[in-house]
């Protein structure tokens, strides 16, 4: 019998994460100087990483043969002194995915389920597969988490329930009132996952930390690969009341996050310059894109994150005919929104470039 007889058939059934595509790769496919290639495929940071944590990582390298501390003591330290928490709340994670994924081994089996939005970050799914649990998979009318019908598919079995605010791709936000319901429904047998992965963006966050101190069954997942910039060194962080702390980190490996990560993390969180620079590019990236979508008659979801959800008709023949200008944007087949794509916010350059690139593509 061939060896995948003998693997486990949920990870056999399981379709990969499909990444943005890589500047290099694109590079090396299409024969194009990579300095020429504009990526707004992963939500990244145009403006860098934090320069703080650009001086740390340099610092942090000398020891870099070191174990790192394990427990992460001074980045936790430290968010937990920002949140006015304590570090028994937080937990640091390999990416605020690898979270995802202890939250999975901690509480998901074949008779578990997970639920979340029609539209929502695609590794949720993944997870869910992976641990053989059921996927329930509620609609999200206008691309926006219903979290009333959300607490309706709440079984005895459900352990988990994601709830991306700002959703990826969508770049929508449930409202403060709708969380606050959605909270007072939450049974002791399940958590509420509020993924904030764009919180830093948002103008009225939600106060979810509230729901924490108050030791309901909430966690909270912020990283530092979006405002921060440093996608590239993959570390996250998990906001919950201890007891929920205190499973996670056994299901963690022993170095999940390492020294030079954990470093650039620790300077970056209060590099205040760089996330206020970030934002207002952002801001004013966002308003480019909704002009000229509106200007051109595109439909397109308006957004609360670092990116922007566009109908552009086939959204495979436009990724990769803007691919072959250089140009990388992310098709959105995988999420079955085969007629659009989701487009980074970049610097003011970059934004025109794709935008130039889109019309020409569009205008074939
Ligand atoms: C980008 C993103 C993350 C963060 O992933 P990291 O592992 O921290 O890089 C998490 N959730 C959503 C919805 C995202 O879009």
């Amino acid at each position: 019998m061939p060896i995948r007889d003998f693997a486990n058939q949920f990870v056999c059934d399981l379709v990969a994460y499909e990444p943005g595509k890589p500047i290099e790769e694109t590079a090396r496919e299409l024969g194009l100087n990579p300095a020429s290639i504009v990526k707004v495929a992963s939500n990244e940071n145009p403006l860098g990483p934090s320069p703080l944590a650009k001086e740390a990582i340099r610092a942090a390298i000398d020891q870099a043969h070191i174990y790192p501390d394990g427990g992460g003591f001074k980045l936790r330290t430290a968010i937990a002194g920002n949140l006015k928490l304590d570090i028994s709340n937080i937990i640091l994670g390999n990416g605020s995915n690898e979270i995802i994924e202890l939250l999975c081994h901690t509480f998901l089996n074949r008779d578990a389920e997970l639920i979340a939005a029609k539209h929502a970050f695609v590794v949720y799914k993944l997870m869910a597969t992976l641990f053989g649990a059921k996927y329930v998979e509620v609609d999200d009318p206008d691309f926006i988490h219903d979290l009333d019908a959300m607490a309706d598919a709440i079984t005895e079995n459900t352990r988990l329930i994601f709830i991306a605010n700002p959703n990826n791709p969508t770049g929508t936000q449930v409202t403060h009132e709708a969380i606050k319901r959605f909270v007072n429904r939450l049974p002791e047998h399940a958590i509420a996952v509020f993924d904030e992965a764009y919180f830093e963006f948002l103008e009225t966050p939600p106060d979810i930390l509230k729901y924490v101190r108050e030791g309901k069954n909430v966690i909270v997942l912020r990283t530092f690969s979006k405002i921060h910039g440093l996608a590239a060194l993959r570390i996250g962080y998990g906001i919950a009341p201890a007891a929920i702390i205190d499973l996670l980190q056994k299901a963690r490996q022993p170095f999940n996050t390492n020294a030079i990560a954990q470093a650039a993390a620790l300077a970056a969180i209060n590099d205040h310059d760089h996330i206020a620079k970030t934002k207002a590019n952002n801001q004013q990236g966002l308003a480019f894109y909704e002009k000229a979508f509106t200007d051109r008659d595109l439909k397109f979801v308006p957004s609360s994150a670092n990116f922007i959800l566009v109908e552009v008709g086939d959204g495979d023949r436009v990724f990769k005919e803007m691919l072959k200008q250089g140009v990388i944007v992310r098709a959105m087949s995988g999420y079955k929104l085969n007629d659009w794509i989701r487009i980074s916010i970049g610097t003011p350059a970059e934004n025109n470039r794709a935008l130039t690139v889109l019309d020409s593509v569009l205008s074939k």
